[in-house]
This record gives C-alpha cells, structure tokens and sequence, in this order.
C-alpha cells in the first residue's frame, strides 16, 4: 500500500511514516501544498492523509482541486480544526474519513485500513471517461456504444489513462508501467501507441481524448 502524507509538523509525519513503513507500507511524506500537488499530479496513491493548515495554503482547497481533476484517491484529514462544520466541509468536499488532533496513532491505522477495504470491496470494473468505456472485467473498450478492438499493450495504455485521468503520465512512467524493463527510451513507441489508441477511440481535433504535453508525456482529459 501506498499512502502520501501531507503535514507540515515534520515531527508528526515522521511519527505516521515510520508507523506505516513498520507495517510494510510505502509512505512518502510532503509538508506543503505545493509538494502535495506535484507528489499526487506524478503518481497515484492508495490512500491520503491530509492535514488542514499548511506553510502555502489549505489542506481544502487541495482536496477541492483533487476531486475536481477527478484524483479519487481516499483521502482523510487528520486536523486540529474538528469544529463539526469543518468536519462537514471536509465531508462535503469529498474526505472519506476525518480524525482530529491529537489522534491515537493506532486509530489512525485502523481507519486507513478500514478506508482501504471500503475502496477494494467497491473497486470500479468499469472505467467510463468522455464517451469511452473500458470493462476490465470483460476486457471490452467501446466508445459511444461502439465496440472498439484493441490489442493487449493498447488495453493496457487505455487502462492507465483512464485510472489517471487529468495526470500528466510522463514518457518513463508509461514506459514502466506498461513495457516494464522492455522499452528502449530511445524509441518513440509510446508515441506510436498513443497515435494508434487516438485513431481507434476517434479522437478528432475537437475532442483530442488524450493531450499530447510537449516534452512531458500524455493526458487523458
Ligand atoms: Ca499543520
């Protein structure tokens, strides 16, 4: 399992991090908005936590954005600020859970795991964005009803787009996730594939489904 931290008191998310990697966990911890937002834009996360008052800004607003861009990593807020309306605002702005300062370490790690099996017993098998649709079970893609033949490498791309929709996926991390230590950097197969998945789901200029980020890599939109 893999679980950001944001939490500006170092001492504090230190004291979370080392709890999480004594039960096998990968935590990385970030103490700014900014961070937060470069860790979560760059790679994808099982589960947040998410502190309220940081150095830049406001743990709100960035679960605001997160949810916007469409990020559905659970995330819940571990705060000094448990006024029942701050606890309904996190709510509403879409936390799965709210823990407030001081906490027990312990019902910390019993709420991300209760968080973690909530998500795994009603993870998605349908992966549906702008008119395409992907059924994992089924291994099945369609676009506006249509049913769209793709090969397994092409089903895989498709996959990681739409489980990252709105991230900016870099050319390594394509390259990793879905040739592992097969891809020569070299090359410019992922460039080829994304031609290909573009053409195959119809993608027009108007409706271009996955943007080409010069120099970077690709976004599904
Ligand atoms: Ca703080």
């Amino acid at each position: 399992m893999k679980v950001l931290i944001v939490e500006d008191e170092r001492k504090v998310g230190q004291f979370i991090e080392q709890a999480l990697a004594e039960q096998s966990h990968t935590a990385r911890l970030v103490g700014t908005c900014e961070a937060a937002r470069e860790a979560l834009a760059e790679s994808s996360y099982d589960a947040v936590i998410l502190d309220l008052g940081l150095p830049d800004g406001d743990g709100f607003d960035l679960l605001r954005e997160w949810r916007a861009a469409g990020f559905n990593e659970p995330v819940i807020i571990l705060s000094a600020r448990d006024a029942v309306s701050d606890r309904i605002r996190g709510l509403n702005l879409g936390a799965d859970d709210f823990l407030s300062k001081p906490f027990s370490l312990e019902e910390l790690l019993a709420r991300v795991r209760a968080l973690l099996r909530r998500q795994g017993g009603a993870k998605a098998t349908v992966l549906e964005h702008g008119g395409v649709r992907l059924d994992l079970l089924a291994r099945s893609v369609a676009v506006d009803g249509r049913p769209v033949e793709l090969t397994s490498r092409e089903f895989a791309l498709l996959e990681l787009f739409l489980q990252n929709r709105g991230r900016v996926l870099t050319r390594t991390l394509i390259a990793e996730r879905i040739w592992e230590a097969h891809y020569d950097m070299e090359t410019n197969l992922i460039d080829v594939y994304v031609r290909r998945l573009r053409q195959k789901l119809g993608a027009t200029d108007d409706k271009p489904l996955i943007r080409t980020v010069r120099g970077t890599g690709y976004q599904f939109t």
